[in-house]
């Protein structure tokens, strides 16, 4: 045991038993059940792909996530937004991650399918960058990258600091994130085929609007990819 487990024990950050940052029993509650929806219009899908009838030229190509939010996986991704879980949590939930994309067929598929993927995080705007210190969903990213063998590169940034989408509804959530996101450039790199990594995936508008400025940027296919899914 090192000094600091001594000073910051390890405890479960669903049910607080000390020993583990997940104690076996609530690992258990966490499911890899994930419902495959279409992020346009929210109705079940193939693989998680959006229909060929909701998909524009500007469209995401399809989303998928490893764990459905329920309380536990819940417990465990806010706590990962706080530093001293930090180090640890990144591992556990980037394993769940990895183990949950790789069992989803889709998903293989879209890796084969292409060699020049690359994973890109959803920003967060620079005063909560700064005041977080990290940003979750680039940790999750490189995490991710890792285990794939795939590069991240952080080609938007946040140019709006918009209001919390929680409580809102899906039409509010569209307009509050409207414009939010715009394209880092850099004249070497050409961008081709990107995963967008993100925590959670809620209604998808997030993600739409993201993967809509990459392919005014020249993106050939973007996918979502989400820890959780709402
Ligand atoms: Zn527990
Ligand atoms: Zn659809």
């Amino acid at each position: 045991m090192g000094i600091l487990d001594l000073l910051f024990p390890k405890k479960c950050v669903a049910c607080k038993k000390f020993g583990a940052y997940i104690c076996d029993k609530c690992f258990s509650y966490l499911s890899f059940d994930i419902k495959s929806l279409c992020l346009v219009c929210n109705r079940p899908s193939v693989n998680g792909l959006t229909h060929p009838g909701c998909s524009g030229k500007y469209t995401v190509d399809g989303c998928f996530s490893a764990l459905p939010y329920n309380k536990t996986a819940k417990k465990l991704i806010f706590s990962f937004k706080y530093k001293p879980y930090l180090t640890d949590l990144s591992k556990v939930l980037s394993d769940l991650f990895y183990e949950g994309l790789i069992q989803n067929e889709g998903f293989n598929r879209e890796l084969q399918n292409s060699n020049s993927w690359f994973f890109v995080p959803i920003p967060l705007y620079s005063s909560k960058l700064k005041k977080r210190g990290y940003n979750q969903a680039e940790i999750l990213a490189k995490e991710l990258g890792k285990r794939l063998n795939l590069e991240t590169q952080n080609l938007l940034k946040r140019v709006k600091n918009t209001k919390t989408q929680v409580g809102l509804k899906v039409e509010e959530r569209k307009t509050n994130i409207k414009g939010a996101f715009s394209i880092i450039h850099n004249s070497k790199f050409i961008i081709q085929n990107v995963m967008l990594v993100d925590d959670v995936v809620t209604t998808g508008s997030t993600l739409l609007e993201c993967a809509n400025v990459l392919k005014r940027n020249g993106a050939k296919r973007v996918i979502g990819l989400t820890l959780a899914r709402d």
